[in-house]
């Protein structure tokens, strides 16, 4: 039988509603209550101007929202139409996610960096019918509409606009740069929905988000997550998130781990969010002085910023007791740098926290958390396994199948319970590949567990690369390259920066023309005409930071697969002692 390792923490019940419900409903002895707290807490304020949204503001804007997409003649979306969300973070976020999420709509969350060729390819795999996104999204938004060969007028009708006025929520006011479109706050007429579309029982299995993953192979897919994925995330995250009222919300929303614990878990536990559209180091800390913030979530390439970065002394942070990192690994040293600036900070408060989250896409998104109590004691520890969770380890045993890996020893992470997701949009061969018929996800990351059931996250099986938390993945970025007329055959892996704490993207690529590259200088030449090159093709998190390398011949298996291992070892030689 399989060693088979359940989660330490007692199971929470698991319900069957939609996200909204569970979310928005009042109790039945104090209607005024959004789910079981007061319709006055604050739930979401906007860093820039402090407009705030209560939890009973969020409730009526979101039901008005809803009945305008469903009703507007311009959008007129029926229940399970997919929408596509391309903006950066924004006080309309809450509003419109949630408002869609009344209306019985499915999202998908795009990178908002994404130029069209890579907005097209998921608006196209998702099917969206309706494109949110802010006047900067625009041009993008409508170059891809031209590239599907639309009308200006079929283009104007598939988009909503989240304008700069947040005078619908009570903020400052800003003229429209698009007055012929649609804006979302168009929809937020006097009407609203009675109560939102219901997910009960059987139909809290239906999808409702589609972030894109690439998962342990190939091109981005669309992951299903339902309803019951995120409410069962949110009751199990909370017997172990930390203690803290007041988050800051810097990482984008439109990555899962963004929209799940910024814009819902804290929603489900009575948190409010200060939203800033990205990471900056001096708003950061003008907003923690500001704000009285006691949690940021956080990347790892945050804490190496807030390591050294000047603005850390001109501001009050004494009220930051947790940063809480996830999406990528977060080594000890780097812990302690930033512990040990920032305590100093809490003047005789008590020390910095810096606790670790792991999850995935897939796994809707957190799987792991360090417990409040145990930070300094496991740093490096991704942390222990929610509740209603197991997971095993698994060795690949050389042709003898699948065997367990031994007590302290590496192996792939699998995991199963309730928050992994429903499988691959449209793509039933990889998510056969991906979760097994007994229900077992494979993350495609390898880990060891301690004695005391704390997980250390120590490679990656995947061909996944992350740069600062995002997701590049590499047969996308070999796709494009080899449409470059100069480039033959192509890898790409990632390199590790210590001194970012993140992971680069590294191309290694065969020349078309040999006799182009005979010399050290012909093959530079190329090397960073390619990398400047792709800087037009895609999104800025892939550019070829780690370098492009000429070589003669992409090592590969017999049946033809990239020798990636190979190509990380060579590249960890090439870059040693710089
Ligand atoms: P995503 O689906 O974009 O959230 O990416 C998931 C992947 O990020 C995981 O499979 C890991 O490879 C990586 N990851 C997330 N959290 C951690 C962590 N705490 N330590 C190491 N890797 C992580």
């Amino acid at each position: 039988a399989p060693v088979v390792y359940p989660s330490s923490t007692p199971s929470v019940p698991v319900v069957s509603t939609s996200v909204y419900t569970h979310l928005f409903s009042a109790s039945p002895s104090d209607p005024t209550s959004v789910g079981g707290y007061p319709g006055s807490s604050p739930a979401f304020i906007d860093a820039p101007s402090g407009t705030t949204l209560t939890r009973a503001q969020l409730k009526n804007l979101t039901l008005s929202f809803a009945f305008g997409i469903r009703n507007h003649p311009t959008t007129r979306a029926n229940v399970g139409d997919t929408v596509l969300i391309y903006s950066q973070n924004s006080l309309h976020w809450p509003v419109v996610l949630f408002g869609c999420v009344a209306a019985g709509l499915r999202c998908t969350l795009a990178n908002s960096g994404y130029n069209a060729r890579e907005l097209t390819y998921q608006y196209n795999d998702s099917k969206a019918r309706l494109v949110l996104t802010t006047e900067a999204g625009l041009p993008v938004a409508k170059e891809m509409f031209k590239g599907l060969g639309l009308s200006e007028h079929e283009a104007n009708s598939r988009l909503i606009v989240l304008g700069e006025s947040l005078a619908w929520a009570g903020g400052p006011n800003a003229p429209r740069q698009a007055p012929n479109l649609l804006y979302s706050e168009d929809l937020l007429g006097k009407n609203k929905l009675e109560s939102e579309v219901r997910f009960d029982g059987e139909r809290a299995h239906e999808t409702l988000y589609l972030c894109y993953s690439s998962g342990t192979t190939g091109k981005p897919k669309g992951v299903e997550t339902t309803h019951q994925n995120i409410t069962a995330l949110m009751d199990m995250a909370k017997p172990l998130f930390p203690p803290a009222k007041k988050l800051l919300g810097i990482l984008p929303f439109y990555h899962i781990y963004g929209a799940v614990m910024l814009l819902q878990y804290p929603v489900a536990a009575n948190m409010s969010v200060t939203i800033q559209p990205r990471f900056d180091p001096v708003q950061f800390c003008a907003s923690i002085e500001k704000y009285n913030i006691d949690i940021a979530l956080i990347v790892p390439p945050v804490l190496v910023v807030l390591a050294r970065h000047p603005a850390v002394d001109q501001y009050d942070l004494s009220s930051l007791s947790i940063l809480f990192s996830g999406a990528a690994p977060l080594g000890a040293a780097l812990t302690r740098q930033v512990v040990d600036r920032l305590t100093p900070k809490r003047k005789g408060k008590g020390h910095v926290h810096i606790l670790q989250g792991y999850g995935l896409t897939e796994t809707s998104p957190t799987s792991h958390l360090i417990p409040f109590e145990d930070w300094s004691r496991k740093m490096g520890s991704c942390g222990v396994l929610l509740p209603n969770l197991e997971a095993r380890l698994v060795i690949d045993g050389d042709g003898e199948g699948l065997e367990d890996a031994l007590p302290g020893q590496p192996g792939e992470l699998w995991l199963r319970g309730p928050t992994v997701m429903k499988g691959y949009l449209n793509n039933p061969t990889a998510t056969v590949d991906a979760i097994t018929k007994d229900g077992w996800f494979r993350t495609g990351d390898i880990a060891t567990r301690d004695v005391e059931g704390f997980y250390y996250i120590v490679d990656r099986r995947k061909e996944l690369i992350k740069y600062k938390g995002f997701q590049v993945p590499p047969a996308e970025l070999e796709s494009v390259l080899l449409t470059h007329p100069d480039v033959a055959d192509c890898a790409v892996i990632g390199v590790e920066s210590v001194r970012e704490a993140t992971e680069l993207p590294r191309a290694y690529i065969v020349a078309a023309d040999l006799k182009k590259v005979k010399t050290p200088e012909q093959k530079k030449a190329l090397e960073l005409q390619v990398q400047k090159w792709i800087t037009t093709k895609v999104a800025r998190h892939k550019f070829l930071r780690g370098g492009v390398v000429v070589i003669d011949i992409i090592p590969k298996s017999a049946a033809g697969k990239i020798l990636r291992r190979e190509l990380r070892d060579r590249a960890k030689e090439e870059l040693a002692g710089r």
